[in-house]
């Protein structure tokens, strides 16, 4: 089924709880927590607790729930003051994606370059 909780992935392991993670918020359809190989002084990322492999599985299944990713993203950014910040959804081996659950790499806390590499 869609959106259903896979048993070989690790942020589905992260919301069960069997994997540690330094979770900074979570709400009824979403968790965000500290990324393991911080790539800025915020890096946290932000999931739906639903199964897509990407965020364009997500927003075409699950338009509101893409939403509910996109609102927790800004609220790590206002929790950690951020006045700039990067929100990122590799998608696609070629872009960088190594785990196949979505979400968005919400990075700041220093200045960034422009295009990324
Ligand atoms: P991607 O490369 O798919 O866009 O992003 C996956 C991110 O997950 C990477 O930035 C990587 O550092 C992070 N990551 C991989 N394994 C773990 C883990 O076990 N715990 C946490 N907190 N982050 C992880």
């Amino acid at each position: 089924m869609p959106g259903e909780p896979q048993d070989d992935c690790l942020f589905c392991k992260i919301i069960a709880g069997h994997v540690p993670a330094t979770i900074v918020r979570e709400t009824e359809t979403t968790v965000a927590f500290r990324d393991i190989n911080p790539q800025a002084p915020t890096h946290v990322l932000v999931i739906p607790k639903a199964h897509y492999k990407n965020a364009a599985e997500l927003a075409a299944a699950e338009p509101v729930l893409a939403a509910d990713v996109l609102r927790e993203a800004q609220s790590v950014a206002d929790e950690d003051k951020l006045e700039s910040y990067r929100i990122v959804f590799n998608t696609g081996a070629g872009a960088g994606q190594t785990v196949w659950h979505a979400h968005a790499h919400v990075l700041g806390g220093r200045g960034m370059q422009w295009p990324p590499g």
